[in-house]
């Protein structure tokens, strides 16, 4: 069981991302091993040119895109993103408004998101209604699904080539 903890009521939302630069892909996003498989099935490139690990604190775990530029590796010129074209951007890409803000393990886990406190989407576009907040927290619950299963395994002491080329049941 997920709980989701957003730090924000919104009524409107729309991402105008050329009117910000794109700044949600300033920094390169966590992607999960789902999302890894997917984009480089989807783009036909291996992961090792699109992921960066790192492990600097112990049972930290983190895969993230690369940066090119200054900014994610999908993200275009134009600040449209590579990956939203082909709907194959990771997860936590798809909880935007809200940034991925930490778990918390207990009883249940919580899923912490922050919204993007400078953006200029608010009040813009469409309802931030009932179908969209139930999208959102589709995405969360797979984001959080597969983080987990990846840091499990971690744990067990798998490389990420062993992990990678398990059969995911939840990779499209
Ligand atoms: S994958 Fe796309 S939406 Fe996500 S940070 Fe990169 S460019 Fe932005
Ligand atoms: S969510 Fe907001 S801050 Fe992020 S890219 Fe879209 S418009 Fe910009």
């Amino acid at each position: 069981m997920i709980n989701i903890i957003a730090d924000k009521e919104i009524k409107k939302w729309k991402c105008i991302y050329k009117e910000c630069g794109a700044l949600c892909c300033e920094y390169p996003p966590l992607v999960t091993i789902g999302s890894i498989k997917r984009i480089s099935d989807a783009l036909g490139i291996k992961p090792e040119e699109f992921v960066h690990t790192s492990e600097d604190k112990p049972g930290l775990f983190r895969l993230k895109t690369r940066k090119k530029d200054g900014k994610c590796y999908f993200s275009n010129d134009d600040y449209s993103c590579k990956l939203h074209k082909i709907d194959k951007h990771p997860l936590v890409c798809r909880l935007l408004p809200f940034k991925f803000d930490g778990l918390v393990y207990g009883d249940e886990i919580i899923l912490k998101l922050k919204a993007m406190q400078e953006c200029p989407g608010y009040g813009k576009g469409d309802d931030f209604n009932d179908a969209v907040k139930e999208d959102i927290e589709k995405w969360a619950s797979r984001f959080v699904k597969e983080l987990t299963n990846y840091v499990q395994l971690k744990q067990k002491g798998l490389s990420f080539n062993e992990i990678y080329s398990k059969n995911w049941c939840e990779i499209e």
